[in-house]
């Protein structure tokens, strides 16, 4: 068997039209465009390019975004105080702040310096705790996306055995809360959590229905770890040295998409899976977050 092809690259572009569709309607009833602010401390070379496709995607969808550069020097006190002034402008409606920060900074601290109304990451305490008690709130984009691929394909996950591989807050984590708790046919799933301490890895990823593999690790899934028919949602992206490249490497998922492919029944491409859904519902998050839907006023 060959998998068949998630297409997130599609999936995404329909997205962001509905949301194109969504704004245009919302200024057409006489409201302001929706506003990112995106706070970027530092240089890092990939934070740069997330960043630019966050902002492409913001003019693609009318959605208005500005990044504020702030230097690695800044202290946590001064990033929090901008965080503030950022919270009590009524003129932004979402606030970003582009991850990893530098390390003399504590990204939760900073997180949770964001008005959770504005968290359009969905990273804060307030929006993963309700997340997890299945109330309303700002989801992490990634795995939103994730529940979106199997919506879109009718690949429902109720029942099933999904074994996740990596338990990070922003992916690992809030998927498996997702697949456990979501209502209907796309959760519901028996869920099994693993990270770099599990032992016997394939133990776990061999008798999973749904693999979804977020750990940052290239080629860590063989297709001798996964069974017959598994869908295989591949979140890693890692920038493998590759001197044939104009950049200097290739692009990568943590699966060895070419022999899993041939075992799996449906399989997400890196890139071009999961990466442009991520930027997709960040762009739906955005909206809410100027409609005031998840936190009515
Ligand atoms: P992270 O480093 O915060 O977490 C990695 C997790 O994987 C940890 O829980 C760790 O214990 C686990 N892990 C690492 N090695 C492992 C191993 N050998 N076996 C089992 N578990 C292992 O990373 P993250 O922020 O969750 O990101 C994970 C990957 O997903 C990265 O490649 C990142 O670039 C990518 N990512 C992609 C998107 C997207 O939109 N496609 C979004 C976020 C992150």
């Amino acid at each position: 068997m060959s998998a068949k092809i998630i297409d997130g690259k599609k999936v995404a572009k329909l997205t962001r039209k509905e949301v194109r569709q969504d704004v245009d309607d919302w200024m057409d009833d006489g409201h302001r465009a929706p506003f990112l602010q995106v706070v970027l401390v530092g240089t890092n070379p990939a934070s740069d390019v997330y960043v630019g496709a966050k902002t492409r995607a913001c003019k693609d969808v009318g959605i208005e975004t500005d990044t504020m550069r702030l230097p690695d020097t800044i202290s946590a006190k001064e990033l929090k105080a901008t965080i503030q002034e950022l919270n009590e402008d009524d003129t932004v409606d979402g606030i970003l702040v582009q991850l990893p920060l530098p390390n003399h900074l504590s990204a939760h601290d900073v997180i949770e310096s964001i008005d959770y109304r504005k968290d359009v990451d969905g990273f804060h305490p307030m929006n993963v705790g309700r997340l997890t008690v299945g109330q309303p709130s700002f989801r992490s984009c990634t795995p939103a996306g994730i529940i979106e691929l199997f919506k879109h394909y009718s690949i429902p996950t109720k029942g099933k055995h999904a074994v996740v591989v990596g338990a990070s807050n922003i992916v690992g984590r809030p998927i498996s809360i997702l697949l456990n708790k979501e209502s209907g046919e796309y959760g519901k799933a028996t869920t099994t959590v693993c990270h770099k301490y599990t032992k016997d890895l394939t133990q776990h990823t061999i008798s999973a229905d749904i693999l979804v593999v977020a750990a940052g690790q290239p080629n860590l899934i063989k297709p001798e770890m996964v069974k017959e028919g598994v869908v295989v949602i591949d979140v890693g992206i890692n920038r493998v040295a590759d001197e044939t490249k104009d950049k200097g490497y290739t692009l990568m998922g943590d699966c060895h998409f070419e022999s899993v492919k041939e075992k799996a029944s449906w399989i997400t491409p890196v890139p071009g899976g999961v990466g442009p859904m991520t930027v997709a519902m960040l762009m739906k998050n955005t909206l809410l977050a100027a409609k005031n839907s998840i936190y009515p006023q």
